[in-house]
């Protein structure tokens, strides 16, 4: 093997090395494995199903009923809710009232709860409004 041609072999090389780093790390970037892109397997595996009674669970905390408590509330207590923008189902999934300071799970029956900046009626679990506040 001549100079020029060992010169060559070990540019070929080095950037062969570099190219099979590059694939492993974006591979490894995008939350796949080396192994998986050797796999012999044609397809991915899905991802696992959430637990039906989890999700399920979920789904009734976050739209139970608290509205048959605040059918005769004062216009005062309506006010209130409003100015603060109170919904029953909040549009931010980590903040909702159950996961709020100001909420009061044992003032109500079931799973409706209350809120110490109102008065008067009750709030779902799966509710929101501005002053939501994380737990201390
Ligand atoms: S302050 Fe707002 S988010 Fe917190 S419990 Fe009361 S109504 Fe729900």
């Amino acid at each position: 093997m001549t100079k020029t041609d060992r010169r060559t072999f070990l540019t070929k090389a080095g950037i062969l090395s570099l190219t099979a780093f590059s694939g492993v790390a974006l591979l490894q970037a995008c939350g796949g494995s080396p192994e998986e892109a050797s796999s012999d397997s044609p397809s991915p595996k899905p991802a696992p199903a959430p637990a039906p009674a989890a999700s399920e669970a979920a789904t009734e905390a976050a739209t139970a009923d608290c509205d048959q408590y605040n059918s005769n509330l004062a216009e005062s207590d309506l006010s209130v809710r409003e100015s603060v923008g109170y919904v029953a189902e909040s549009p931010e999934a980590d903040k909702i009232c159950k996961n709020c300071r100001f909420y009061q799970p044992d003032k109500f029956e079931g799973a409706c709860g209350g809120c110490q900046l109102f008065v008067n009626g009750a709030v779902a679990p799966g509710g929101y409004c501005k002053s939501w506040a994380a737990e201390a």
